[in-house]
């Protein structure tokens, strides 16, 4: 007896099967024939995926778009300013409420684990104390992992070392940082540093803000790679970002690439927000920012796309879909070969659940029981339509359902429903 089956789905890799759910946990992946379940979801000819994960969020911001006014330049520099404005009047049940609107979003597209950056360059720490309130409001659904981000920069900012430590002392997950706006460039190589010693002698991961500039002499994510390969970090540090990889020599990240390889980081670029701010100092030709993701792809780094933001001081869109975040990567990195493509969809799942270490992911017989039936026939049309969820469950319960895409079309001697899938699995 299972609490759920979803039937006949097509998983990513194209093998077709049924999918036995119970107490929270994905207990058989066979032909499950007429076993008995309190409930069967047919998805016979769609897509089943394990869950979306984002590994770059910052909730502490999100849907505060034009609050108190709107980002006039569209650059790094005015977003952080605006948000610093912002900052002074927000209430914690303000940051709450629209934390939890934002979950309900994500859960609708099964996106179901997050980690967000949060700000503790605030001595009240209210955006530490909010999230964790949201962390666990929102755990029967969402796994939401929390980065320790001195936004105004650890040495920068007078008391960012002590609001971080207090942080972590209350509970938050990963220790981060933003070397690439400290004062000088030798601050920033301290604060990486001082930053991956913390994470060390408390056994945490380390996820930095790392070069998100167009500055091809910006070199922390060396620095990064240096020191977590130093205290024996490798598997547990991601650069987030890493856009001035895009402006810098050749040569030099001829010999870059093979010491991230080496320090097993995690590669987190961030297309929507990259293509958005890179370039702005810029005439022509405007580059386009994004890191070097092909590059490091091909030396089995393990590189995936992170959402940023939605509709807050840096970024005045997005709807909290991984499919538009791989989808906009996919274009910039000009990864339109079928393989690449896939690795897309694989960049916003698979690749992403590794940098967060989230255990028990994925579709097999004792992962957990948080997947999505999307609207699409493989994980290319899932990119290509942005795929409605046809259903979301998580941890073994069904949490969100939503229609196919057709559409009632009234063109005399034309079918009376326009289908934009083009393929079906199965
Ligand atoms: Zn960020």
């Amino acid at each position: 007896m299972f609490d759920l089956i979803v039937k006949g789905g097509t998983l990513p890799d194209g093998r077709v099967t049924d999918i036995g759910i119970a107490g929270g946990t994905i207990t058989a992946m066979d032909q499950l024939g007429d076993a008995q379940a309190g409930e069967v979801i047919d998805a016979t000819g769609d897509l089943v995926s394990p869950h979306f994960v984002d590994p770059h969020f910052h909730m502490d911001a999100t849907l505060s778009y034009g609050i108190p006014r709107i980002n006039a330049s569209g650059t790094l520099l005015e977003g952080i300013g605006l948000w610093g404005e912002l900052k002074q009047v927000m209430t914690q049940d303000e940051v709450v409420a629209r934390a939890l609107t934002y979950c309900d979003w994500a859960a609708s597209m099964g996106l179901l684990a997050i980690r967000s950056h949060v700000d503790v360059c605030d001595d009240r720490l209210l955006g530490v104390e909010a999230l964790l309130q949201v962390r666990e409001q929102v755990k029967d659904y969402i796994d939401l992992q929390l980065v320790a981000f001195p936004q105004d920069g650890f040495y920068r900012d007078p008391t960012a070392r002590e609001n971080t430590i207090r942080a972590l002392e209350m509970g938050v997950d990963v220790v981060g940082g933003i070397p690439h706006f400290e004062r000088t460039m030798a601050d920033g190589a301290a604060s990486v540093r001082d930053l991956c010693e913390i994470a060390e002698a408390r056994g945490l991961m380390v996820d930095m803000h790392c070069d998100e500039t167009d500055d091809p002499m910006s070199r922390h994510i060396e620095t990064l790679a240096y020191q977590t390969t130093r205290l024996g970090l490798q598997g547990r540090v991601a650069g987030s970002h890493l856009t001035s990889m895009h402006s810098m020599d050749n040569y030099y990240v001829s010999k870059l690439l093979p010491l991230i390889a080496e320090a097993q980081i995690n590669a987190i670029p961030n297309p929507l927000i990259n293509i958005v701010l890179q370039g702005r100092h810029d005439t022509y030709p405007k580059r386009r920012g994004l890191t070097r993701v092909k590059e490091m792809l091909a030396m089995g780094i393990n590189v995936g796309w992170g959402q940023d933001c939605v509709l807050d001081p840096w970024y005045s869109l997005g709807t909290g879909d991984m499919l538009d975040v791989a989808f906009m990567g996919l274009h910039v990195a000009q990864m339109t070969s079928p393989d690449e493509m896939c690795k897309c969809f694989e960049m916003v799942t698979r690749a992403n659940a590794r940098t967060m270490g989230l255990e028990d992911y994925g579709l097999h017989v004792g992962a957990k029981a948080s997947l999505v039936v999307l609207d699409a026939g493989d994980p290319i049309e899932a990119l290509r339509l942005r795929a409605n969820r046809l259903c979301v469950i998580a941890k073994g319960k069904v949490i969100a359902r939503g229609p196919r895409s057709d559409t009632a079309l009234t063109l005399p001697g034309r079918p009376s429903s326009v289908v934009r899938r083009h393929k079906t699995a199965g």
